[in-house]
């Protein structure tokens, strides 16, 4: 069995000094499938990952697909390995395919065999991952420009608004719009080009609400970290920090993307997001910060592509970037390994020690009880944690290992400022 395994050529391996959260999680592929992180460089015709951070950047020349039913494909070949056994389609003896799970046309297996013993594992998230592979197509409409829709008013305060289950009724009935998306032309292309049947409209609605909480979770989060540190965006303007802002965010990012914090806050003094990342992509977002406050009752994004710490220096230290009131970090993924560690240490430590309002999400529960433990050993100040109630609701696969429960994005967070006072390190022996 272990000759079926190719050895990873050195240039393969993960490096553990990358500041580049992604790099982590890619190579983390083949701890679970060895070689799968070679088949996707293969297969979307990439020799190595600087390749493939170039065209996730969308600078990659000669990377590209005849039509939108060859992208459909080369997507959904990078999910193809046997569940069961990890197999991966060339080892695979003659006449052999893989089938795949008729239930969610998400996971693949080599032989009935293999499904049959997977069952019992696959069984727990198979409804979900019809879910992730039905959501995995309808993400394409963000980049047709579908999605998002466009959102109402509020009819409640910031402060009223707590969950979805507060925001959603605000909207009326959704149903129109989303119908408007389920009958346009890209909807229509999509389920021509994919190789599985359209769902049905009701499984494709949810599907939209699903990708759309997902982009909209990031805006109430950032309202959400404004609240918990009591900024009053009436009484001043506010500079808004994301602090390791990812390709994710920043892929195809409009200069309308936080607009819903105007209907959160309306009459708002004005509000600037700065995005600051090496992972920036470049886009309309990519101007310079500003020096002073922007337009009153509007958001204002600009990004910087650098780490955090170095923002700081070449431009907040310099002047040339207002000093933020509040700093949030979508999923910093520090926890991950040493490399990610050390590239946010000198930011955290920044943070730390100009006391800045500080606010993070992680993945999961898990991810947040070992974030944790890293902000404890750097003394700092954990204010609050836990669930948040914003969390995105399109549930995400763990690529290689599909019979992991799904993650949510920003599903956890935590809240910190400052060094950690004296105070909270009892003395036992003070009060005898
Ligand atoms: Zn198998
Ligand atoms: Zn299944």
């Amino acid at each position: 069995m272990a000759s079926q395994i190719p050895a990873l050529p050195q240039s393969y391996g993960p490096r553990t000094d990358s500041v580049f959260s992604d790099q982590s999680g890619f190579y983390s592929l083949d701890s679970n499938v060895p070689g799968l992180s070679k088949v996707i460089l293969n297969k979307l015709n990439m020799k190595d990952y600087g390749d493939y951070r170039a065209a996730v950047e969308g600078k990659a020349k000669g990377i590209s697909f005849r039509n939108y039913k060859e992208m459909f494909q080369k997507m959904e070949e990078t999910f193809k390995f046997c569940t069961g056994c990890n197999k991966l389609p060339e080892h695979l003896s003659e006449g052999q395919t893989l089938k795949r799970c008729v239930k969610c046309l998400n996971v693949y297996y080599c032989t009935k065999d293999c499904q049959k013993k997977d069952w019992p594992q696959h069984k727990k998230v198979c409804k979900t991952l019809r879910l992730v592979a039905i959501d995995r197509l309808v993400e394409w409409l963000m980049f047709t420009g579908d999605l998002p829709f466009p959102t109402e008013k509020w009819s409640k305060s910031a402060a009223e608004v707590k969950n979805w289950d507060d925001w959603l009724p605000m909207q009326g009935d959704l149903t129109p719009c989303l119908d408007t998306i389920l009958s346009g032309t890209n909807m229509a292309s999509l389920w021509k080009n994919a190789s599985r049947p359209r769902p049905d409209d009701a499984d494709l609605r949810q599907s939209l609400w699903r990708i759309q909480s997902e982009f909209l979770s990031r805006v109430l989060t950032v309202g959400m970290a404004v609240q918990r540190f009591c900024l009053d965006p009436y009484a001043k303007p506010l500079t808004i920090h994301l602090a390791g802002a990812s390709h994710n965010e920043t892929m195809g990012a409009r200069l309308t993307d936080f607009d819903e914090l105007n209907h959160m806050f309306p009459g708002h003094q004005g509000m600037e997001i700065v995005m600051v990342g090496p992972e920036v992509v470049d886009g309309p977002i990519n101007r310079p910060p500003l020096r002073a406050f922007g337009p009153k009752q509007s958001i204002y994004i600009s990004s910087y592509k650098a780490l955090y710490h170095q923002f700081w220096e070449d431009m907040v230290e310099k002047d040339e970037a207002a000093k933020p009131d509040i700093v949030i970090g979508f999923h910093p993924g520090f926890h991950a390994n040493q490399g990610l560690v050390e590239g946010w240490l000198p930011t955290l430590l920044l943070l730390r020690d100009y006391n800045i309002p500080s606010f993070f999400t992680v993945y999961s529960e898990l991810e947040l009880k070992y974030s944790l433990q890293i902000l404890l050993e750097l003394e700092m100040h954990i204010r609050d944690s836990g669930p948040n109630p914003f969390t995105s609701q399109k549930p995400e696969q763990v690529q290689a290992c599909p019979n992991k429960p799904p993650v949510h994005c920003n599903s956890h967070y935590v809240c910190f400022q400052g060094l950690l006072p004296e105070e909270d390190f009892e003395d036992p022996a003070a009060d005898s």
